[in-house]
């Protein structure tokens, strides 16, 4: 929603200013998306407001919902006609978190992923990536009367390649007057955008980073996230160490294991070695995710062999989970967002 131009609009035609806050908790607390919604308005007044101002700037094109109910994908339509896709994802019974997209597409290119293929079409702007949350909202309401417990922002494109953005909408979520979750319930998700972290450890220092690096040696993790060739392991790391130093809080890896690529013994190795020169095991919590499908040339690891991969990790005194995939049937897992 556009307060500023509501907020003229108000001014222009006498409406009273408490009627503004009266939008905003329809909007923020209730997650109103049509001014039909908000019947403390009088009917002449919404009336009048329907041509003018849209709640939510998104069109739901279409929403799946996985077999077995626990993960929910949104194809949202942007004003110029483009499309992102938005994922709920129920973890905890009646809990939901919210895989949220911050670019068209993404500028990155990983070779697994079914977003990196589009390239990048855009960046999103602020209100069109808090309406996503506000739009999954006001669906779980309606349908399941449940909330949103928690926001990733690791659907379409890289966050930190549109920080302002996104760190205006995270102002949205977090803001006691707006959304107001807790910035701890708030992670951002980056594939090693260097002068970013020590941006996000400044600004955010209270909400969660985690980092997609599937590879500890750079030869291997060029050709699996290219921004390593901007920003390789060595750049990275310390980055890290800073992030830890400044926040003391500790960083989520994100590794996705595919086989015969990077789940050998000797990655494992590599992992551990790379991520004890950052900071102590205490400061890492690893997330092993199979890897989805997206049409490439690569495979899923057998199970076993993930939780090899794992208890090596573990052995070394890491925290380590294995994703559960939820969504893969819907092609909302991770990596598979596409916009299609
Ligand atoms: S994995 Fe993340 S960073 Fe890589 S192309 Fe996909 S969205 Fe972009």
């Amino acid at each position: 929603m556009d307060f500023k131009k509501l907020t003229v609009f108000f001014k222009e035609n006498g409406v009273p200013a408490f009627r503004l806050k009266q939008v905003q908790d329809a909007i923020y607390k209730n997650f109103a998306v049509s001014w039909d919604e908000i019947p403390v308005l009088p009917a002449p007044l919404r009336e009048k407001l329907k041509p003018e101002l849209r709640i939510n700037s998104l069109d739901t094109l279409e929403t799946q919902v996985s077999k077995r109910g626990n993960a929910i994908k949104f194809c949202f339509e942007l004003k110029d006609g483009l499309k992102i896709e938005t994922v709920l994802l129920n973890l905890i019974p009646e809990k939901w978190s919210i895989c949220i997209s911050t670019q068209v597409g993404c500028p990155v290119r990983c070779p697994f992923c079914a977003t990196g293929k589009k390239g990048l079409k855009r960046n999103l702007s602020p209100d069109e990536i808090t309406d996503q949350f506000l739009a999954a909202a006001s669906f779980l309401k309606k349908t399941r009367n449940h909330k949103i417990a928690s926001v990733i922002f690791m659907g379409m494109g890289e966050p930190f390649y549109n920080y302002e953005a996104v760190g205006e909408a995270i102002h949205a979520m977090t803001d006691p007057a707006r959304i107001g979750l807790g910035q701890r319930h708030v992670s951002v998700s980056t594939a090693g955008h260097v002068p970013a972290i020590r941006r996000f450890a400044k600004d955010f220092p209270q909400c969660n980073l985690a980092v997609s690096l599937h590879a500890a040696d750079d030869t291997l993790r060029t050709d699996l996230v290219p921004l390593n060739r901007t920003y390789p392991l060595s750049q990275l790391a310390k980055a890290l160490t800073d992030y830890i130093v400044m926040t003391k809080r500790k960083v989520f890896v994100e590794y996705v294991l595919m086989d015969g690529i990077n789940n050998s013994r000797s990655s494992a190795a590599k992992l551990n070695s790379w991520l004890r020169a950052v900071a102590a095991p205490k400061y890492f919590t690893i997330n092993l995710i199979t890897y989805n499908r997206t049409g490439g040339p690569y495979r899923a690891p057998a199970k076993d062999r993930v939780s090899v991969f794992a208890g090596i990790l573990e052995d070394c005194g890491f925290e380590v989970t294995i994703r559960k995939s939820l969504g893969d049937d819907i092609d909302g897992a991770c990596g598979q967002l596409a916009g299609k």
